[in-house]
């Protein structure tokens, strides 16, 4: 069984390289950002909470996104693993996390960091937003809060699995099959 944090600030490309790598190895894709905009659509009390968050850039707190994930966890028993895809974003997060796994008796394999230039993050949530409909994605205050928020308050989620070993850096700059293949090669010898 694989459970890997797939890492890296907005734009490092988490969401597409998650699309392939659950497809390769059957695994369930736990991304908390995709999980907020099923709320959001739906239009649920989650969602509505989320919402003021979200619209501005501005991380969810952490017991609200934890609950969110426990239950997502607790109801898929039946899976080859997990690729947490924008989750931990914080060392609390990433201590919850720790603690909900062992209680299914599960670990995390490792943190696979994709890393990305600042000029180039900006340049591909542009483009994104262009297609994406995500309020978030379309102005340069939320994309600078964004930045900001992940450099502040998540990137020392990867210190804490450098901590244990368990953290490899990967160049997210380049062909997506290139990259695919630097993280298959990751996983392979997990
Ligand atoms: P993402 O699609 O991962 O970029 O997430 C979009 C937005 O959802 C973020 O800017 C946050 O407002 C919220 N969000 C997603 N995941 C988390 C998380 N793990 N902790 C707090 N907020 C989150």
């Amino acid at each position: 069984m694989y459970n890997i944090v797939l890492f890296g600030p907005p734009g490092a490309g988490k969401g597409t390289q998650s699309e392939k790598l659950i497809e390769k190895y059957s695994l369930t894709h736990l991304s908390t950002g995709d999980l907020f905009r099923k709320h959001l659509g739906e239009g649920t009390e989650l969602g509505k909470l989320a919402k003021k968050y979200m619209n501005e850039g501005r991380l969810v707190p952490d017991e609200v996104v934890i609950g969110m994930v426990e239950d997502k966890i607790n109801e898929s028993t039946n899976t080859n693993g997990f690729i947490f895809d924008g989750f931990p974003r914080t060392t609390a997060q990433a201590e919850a996390l720790d603690k909900m796994l062992s209680k299914h008796n599960l670990q995390i394999s490792g943190m696979i960091a994709l890393d990305v230039p600042e000029e180039v993050l900006r340049l591909r949530i542009k483009e994104r937003g262009k297609t994406s409909n995500r309020a978030d994605d379309q102005d340069d205050e939320k994309i600078n809060t964004r930045i900001k928020v992940y450099l502040d308050e998540t990137l020392p989620v990867a210190d804490y699995y450098d901590a244990q070993g368990k953290l490899q850096k990967i160049n997210g700059v380049g062909e997506i099959d290139k990259i695919f293949s630097d993280i298959t090669a990751v996983i392979d010898s997990y």
